[in-house]
């Protein structure tokens, strides 16, 4: 929350999306960014990065990773099985220990090496983001 979102919210109550769209329309130090729920690109709060019209956050935070995966990583990711019989569990589990993985767009047939098993095998790869857990684990019960 910033001035400009203050200000921003006010014309949207009065006089609608567009109304913010218009009067951010030039200033300078405003991004603009494709806004899911606002279906356009919407104005930015420089301070934090959510939408001046509808508040939705759009900055990606900094402790979430971006990494390509094979279609293997993306099946286990999804469905917590369905990999093929040389895919490297062990190095998976390493790479996204404490993480959930959000399966992205398909980038289609690369060579690049998949970031979660390292397999160098081409194939297709997907956009997956690593976010951390951010719950602590319960306590493992402990045997009487
Ligand atoms: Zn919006
Ligand atoms: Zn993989």
């Amino acid at each position: 929350m910033s001035n400009l979102s203050d200000v921003c919210q006010r014309i949207y109550e009065r006089q609608g999306q567009q109304a913010v769209l218009d009067a951010c329309t030039g200033v300078g130090g405003i991004d603009w960014k494709f806004c899911d729920p606002c279906e356009v690109a919407s104005p930015m709060d420089p301070d934090d990065d959510t939408c001046l019209v509808c508040g939705t956050l759009h900055k990606i935070p900094d402790d979430w990773i971006q990494a390509s995966a094979c279609a293997d990583c993306v099946m286990v990711s999804a469905n917590g099985e369905g990999a093929s019989e040389d895919w490297d569990a062990e190095t998976y589990g390493r790479n996204v220990a404490g993480h959930m993985v959000a399966i992205g767009d398909d980038y289609g047939f690369s060579w690049w090496s998949c970031d979660l098993c390292d397999t160098r095998l081409a194939g297709e790869r997907f956009h997956v983001t690593l976010i951390p857990h951010r719950i602590p684990r319960p306590m493992s019960p402990t045997k009487a």
